[in-house]
């Protein structure tokens, strides 16, 4: 359907290839698995491609809500069942998470899967897709891991949307000793790296006034659901002054009962994203000093919570790996090694884990360009040949990824050395002041 913004994302998108980093030979010069190893995994990929469409499907037509997938992690665990896998469902201390394995000792390789669908419209961000491809990797590599040597896991991760499990599961030691996590997202572009996957933190604010009667005694009273509106403005008006890829948005979930007694109670929910700590940092303090001026303006008492879920870090990719699922797709998929649009795209829980190890979260094309995620029109593209392909695609590319860094020794180092060069390990509590 034709819309007012076509223009506006079709310059976009013609401006991409030329931020867009291509890939050269020299950027990976490792062996990888042998040939026939490769070989080996697509066709346990594509043997497999009916029932992973199957889970696909089913899971689509029955979406569920973050840390309440439970039969999603149902269907999961019995596909696993069904080729001889035992999976451990209510791993890491979170109902729906879920773990499984294959293969003994280093090196380890964790494959994530992602589940939880969106209030409404369901798997408008196409979860099933990344579900399916992630137990397809997991289920082909598994054929070839007494070759390899080493471990690969399948960690299933509840609540990417809205619950930060993948930051639950760090905590719980679900990643320690993982040389390396993969997944894969679906989106409108085949890229292994994007630069606008920004840092989240959520904040939650209640003002607390005086109720008096509106009309009798007004004077009286000291207004909640102002704080609220003036804090709301207070915020629109930071906007202009932020940088263009920092993002804050606010909703006033509560903000009075009648309209005859002066709100003593109004609250005021929000995310505040940035591309880089730092600067996710100076944001929040702004966003803080707004509500505190609101409160002060109103006469109320704010009561502020930041991360009342876990906060989301940027995406670090590991280019390295990222340049081994370009090498895989290569003959699929023209696959731009690494993207930087000068723009912000959403945040991913996969950033905490990309901050613990080396990780990747590249996007496989399964919609048209210009169609919107946490769409209607996404969920229904997710469940197409469009999106099946992906599955197969991510599948083999994921498996392959993974089946290099359990194969090569040389590129392990690589891997390991880009990851210290970035910073090491870290996790959210190092690195966002104020969060514990
Ligand atoms: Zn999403
Ligand atoms: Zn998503």
């Amino acid at each position: 359907m034709p819309g007012p913004y076509d223009a506006f994302l079709r310059r976009k998108n013609e401006r991409l290839p030329h931020r867009a980093r291509p890939l050269t030979a020299a950027d990976t010069p490792h062996a990888g698995l042998e040939q026939v190893l490769a070989a080996q995994l697509d066709s346990s990929v594509d043997r497999l491609l009916p029932e992973l469409q199957d889970l696909s499907r089913a899971i689509h037509a029955d979406p569920e809500l973050g840390f309440e997938e439970v039969r999603t992690v149902d269907r999961i665990a019995d596909l696993l069942a069904v080729h001889g896998v035992p999976a451990q469902v209510g791993a890491f201390g979170l109902p729906t998470a879920l773990r499984a394995r294959a293969g003994s000792g280093e090196p380890r390789v964790a494959v994530v899967a992602e589940y939880d669908a969106l209030p409404d419209i369901g798997h408008g961000c196409g979860h099933n897709i990344i579900a399916a491809s992630a137990i397809g990797a997991f289920l082909a590599l598994r054929e070839i891991v007494a070759r390899t040597g080493g471990t690969v896991e399948l960690i299933g991760t509840p609540a990417e949307e809205n619950g930060g499990g993948k930051e639950l599961i760090l905590r719980a030691g679900g990643f320690d000793g993982i040389g390396a996590a993969v997944m894969a997202h679906p989106g409108n572009r085949d890229v292994a790296s994007w630069s606008s996957l920004a840092g989240v933190r959520r904040l939650e604010a209640t003002f607390t006034g005086a109720a008096a009667h509106a009309a009798a005694a007004p004077f009286l009273g000291r207004n909640a659901l102002d704080a609220t509106v003036l804090a709301y403005q207070g915020i629109a008006m930071l906007r202009q002054h932020m940088l263009p890829t920092d993002r804050v948005h606010v909703i006033v979930p509560e903000g009075g009962d009648v309209a005859n007694v002066v709100p003593e109670r109004a609250s005021l929910r929000g995310s505040v994203r940035s591309l880089d700590l730092d600067t996710l940092a100076v944001l929040s303090a702004r966003v803080e000093d707004v509500l505190r001026g609101a409160a002060l303006a109103t006469g109320t008492e704010l009561s502020l919570t930041w991360d009342p879920t876990p906060p989301y870090l940027p995406m670090r990719p590991n280019l390295t790996l990222c340049a081994r699922y370009v090498r895989a797709l290569e003959d699929r998929r023209e696959t731009w090694w690494h993207v930087d649009t000068g723009d912000s795209s959403g945040s991913t829980d996969m950033g905490n884990v990309s901050y613990w190890v080396p990780a990747i979260h590249p996007t496989i094309a399964a919609a048209p360009i210009g169609m919107p995620s946490h769409s209607g029109q996404m969920a229904e593209q997710s469940i197409t040949e469009a999106g099946d392909a992906a599955i197969r695609d991510a599948a083999r590319a994921l498996a392959r990824v993974a089946g290099d860094f359990l194969a090569d020794a040389q590129l392990r180092e690589a891997v390991a050395d880009e990851f210290d060069r970035s910073g090491g390990p870290q996790r959210a509590s190092d690195v966002l002041p104020g969060y514990h």
